[in-house]
């Protein structure tokens, strides 16, 4: 096991004004590659503090991967820092300075001098390309004091830290590992990360390799499989074995093989279809249409969406009935059927998906967290009654995840599915 620390340097973080997502993506990623996180270290831009817990992290790790401070400012002074702890100048480097150049004239513009500090590098280091920003990074090798012990500076920006640990960092913690490591993702909704434990107790006791981790957030349980092998098709083969085993004990419940969201997952199985979906929505204000529509090529599947908050448009725009309405209330099943069904006549589509609920917070009597999901299609229309815990926000978002998931299973049961 590779022990790494990650150092994040930035005021910014210590103020609370931004989250250390930097720091997370490294850790999430880092089991993958054979490599145990031990700390997680937060300075601001100051030399003294930076020197003093680079000191500690070296002590106590064999790399230490740093994050931020690359930058062209006076107060970037990660590499200046790290440099002079192992007695390195800072050198130059033609090619850095050219990516600068060729950075801003792609956009129209001249590097101003201080630009230039980023291609500075301290000397015997590796240069890591920066192909979204102007600041490359670095790793060093110690010696000395220093021997055996690593330090990889990364930039700050996530959308340039990211690229470039994928591209050097996770390949040099495989090749120092010797080994090859393969993940797979099993992503599950319809059960809670406890209950996904119990179930795969006897599968995850004692193994390892695979190993199984899971994950739980807005109503999705993941479980990442992660095996190692002597080949890459070895540990392959081990991670797909491992993630069957999973998608066994939990069936349906099963909606993806892939990092994709419940609507990335539903959309992409409309599409084989050749089905379209709309979508009704009373306390999710436009959520489940957001999320579908956030799905690129959304429009070869998304028909429709309405927001139905009142009654008064749950019966105009969807034709619920005056009577059902006053009988068993906005929040009922039946409310619930008849707004599916509206919704499938008033937008043609081949499935209407239809909410509603409780949101909260409790004004009156109400019971909070009582929900309706509906999906109508031509099989015939299906209503579910869910009750969720939790804040406003969660109930709205447990309610929009569940009412795609239930779409999704219909759709995957109802196939092969003549549309109307
Ligand atoms: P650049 O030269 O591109 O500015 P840098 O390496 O100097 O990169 P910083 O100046 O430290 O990076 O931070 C730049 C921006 O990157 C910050 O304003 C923030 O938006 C983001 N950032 C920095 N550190 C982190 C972090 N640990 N997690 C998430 N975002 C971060």
């Amino acid at each position: 096991m590779i022990i790494t620390e990650v150092l994040s340097v930035g005021t910014e973080l210590l103020m609370g004004q931004i989250a250390n997502t930097d720091a997370q993506y490294i850790s999430r990623r880092l089991p993958d590659a054979g490599a145990g996180v031990y700390y997680h270290t937060v300075v601001g831009d100051n030399g003294g503090r930076l020197s003093g817990c680079l000191r500690a992290a070296l002590s106590r790790a064999d790399i230490v991967i740093t994050t931020g401070g690359l930058g062209p400012t006076q107060d970037d002074l990660t590499k200046q820092t790290i440099a002079r702890e192992f007695g390195l100048e800072l050198a130059e480097d033609s090619d850095s300075r050219r990516r600068i150049d060729a950075f801003f004239a792609a956009r129209g513009r001249k590097a101003t001098e201080n630009n230039y500090r980023q291609a500075l590098i301290p000397e015997g280091a590796e240069v890591l390309t920066n192909d979204h920003g102007t600041a490359p990074g670095c790793i060093i090798r110690g010696t000395g004091e220093y021997e055996g012990k690593t330090v990889i500076m990364l930039p700050g920006p996530p959308n340039e830290l990211r690229p470039m640990f994928e591209k050097y960092v996770m390949p040099l913690y495989r090749r120092l590992a010797g080994s090859a490591m393969v993940s797979r993702f099993v992503r599950i909704c319809g059960k809670g990360e406890s209950e996904v434990e119990t179930i795969l107790m006897d599968l995850i006791d004692g193994q390892t390799n695979p190993t199984f981790a899971t994950y739980a957030k807005d109503g999705l349980v993941t479980v990442r499989v992660t095996a190692s092998g002597n080949t890459e098709a070895e540990a392959a083969a081990a991670a797909e074995r491992g993630a069957q085993a999973v998608s066994g004990l939990l069936g349906d419940n099963v909606y993806s093989f892939t990092d994709e969201e419940p609507e990335q997952a539903l959309i992409r199985l409309l599409k084989e279809q050749g089905l379209t979906v709309a979508a009704a929505e009373s306390l999710t204000g436009g959520m489940i249409s957001q999320k579908l529509t956030s799905v690129p090529g959304a429009s070869a599947a998304v028909c429709a969406g309405c927001v139905t908050y009142s009654d008064a448009a749950k019966h105009k725009l969807l034709g619920v009935k005056q009577e059902t309405l006053t009988t068993y209330t906005a929040v009922s099943a039946e409310t619930c059927r008849e707004m599916a069904a509206g919704m499938r006549a008033l937008s043609g589509a081949d499935i209407a998906i239809a909410v509603t609920g409780y949101a909260g917070p409790r004004v009156s009597d109400e019971p909070v967290g009582l929900v309706y999901i509906g999906v109508a299609c031509a099989d015939g229309i299906t209503v579910k009654e869910q009750h969720f815990t939790g804040s406003r926000e969660r109930i709205r978002t447990l309610t929009a995840v569940n009412a795609i998931d239930l779409t999704r299973r219909l759709v995957q049961k109802c196939a092969p599915f003549d549309a109307v």
